[in-house]
């Protein structure tokens, strides 16, 4: 293929269905020329993840659950043992009790505060260190945030605080992996209706909210957070890491609205 990602061997984790924000990366680096292995979270997933992989021809297909250790390492293994070297990965996980992406953040169990900054924010630095062992030629991590974690954004609660912390080891990964070559960044999308975000409550609501507020006056697409992610995984982002690139319509930006009606 003669594309941006041509030649390249990348992992794809997180991929639910076809709504996910993972598939819409993987439809945009498919075209490009990439060639993808996919991680799926358990049996459930697999009948559906196995034809969306098939139809961008990839045969890859790994169970990976990222709270055990055991299972990246058999991921890893894998991808060693197939391809040798890897030139990208996308993290694009995230999991907290919906029970609690309701209500008061001050209310947050410890059991589920743990197993919330387990998957949602340990998990990429625990790709980080088996990926880059598979870079010796440089690479680029990616993985997916959201503006909760600069901001209160109504139920997002503990997952605010895991992605302020998933934010910051973009950071420190990015300066710790940069002699290698290799790029850590992340792209802060805003909402899309998935499987994940439909834990949230009043995500409707949220979605109108962004649509209404933000400079572009609409929501952002899949697709469109697809082609930022290429930006960082291609050579076209060869001059950017420890990045947060904020994909959301100018979202983040707005402090306040002016009110159309000159009378109010
Ligand atoms: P999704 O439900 O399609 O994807 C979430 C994925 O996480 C699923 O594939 C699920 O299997 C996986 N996962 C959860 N726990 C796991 C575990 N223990 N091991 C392995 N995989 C596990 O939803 P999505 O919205 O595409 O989410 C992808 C990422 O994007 C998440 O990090 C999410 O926080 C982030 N994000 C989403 C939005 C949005 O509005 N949808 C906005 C900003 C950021």
């Amino acid at each position: 293929a003669n594309g941006l990602l041509a030649g390249k061997r990348g992992l794809i984790m997180g991929l639910a269905n076809d709504k996910s924000i993972a598939w819409g990366i993987a439809k945009c680096c498919a075209e490009q020329g990439a060639e993808m292995a996919f991680s799926y979270q358990g049996d459930a997933l697999k009948k559906r993840v196995e034809p969306l992989a098939a139809s961008i021809g990839a045969t890859e297909l790994v169970e990976c659950d990222v709270s055990d250790e055991g299972s990246l390492d058999r991921l890893f293994a894998h991808l060693k043992e197939i391809w040798g070297t890897l030139d990208f990965v996308v993290h694009a996980i995230g999991f907290s009790d919906k029970t609690e992406l309701r209500g008061r953040y001050v209310d947050t169990s410890p059991a589920n505060f743990r197993m919330t900054m387990d998957i949602s924010v340990y998990s990429f630095t625990a790709v980080c260190q088996r990926a880059c062992a598979m870079m010796p030629n440089g690479g680029s991590l990616l993985t997916l945030t959201y503006y909760g974690a600069e901001k209160v954004m109504p139920h997002y609660n503990v997952m605010g605080i895991a992605k302020a912390a998933l934010e910051t080891s973009v950071q420190y990964i990015a300066e710790d992996l940069g002699k290698d070559g290799i790029r850590v960044n992340a792209i802060s999308a805003g909402p899309i209706k998935t499987l994940a975000a439909s834990g949230i409550g009043d995500f409707r609501y949220i979605m109108k909210w962004n649509e209404l507020n933000s400079p572009l006056r609409r929501n952002v697409t899949q697709e469109e957070v697809g082609k930022a992610a290429l930006y960082l995984l291609s050579d076209l982002g060869s001059g950017t890491t420890g990045e947060v690139l904020h994909v959301d319509a100018g979202y983040h930006v707005v402090g306040m609205k002016a009110v159309d009606a000159p009378d109010i």
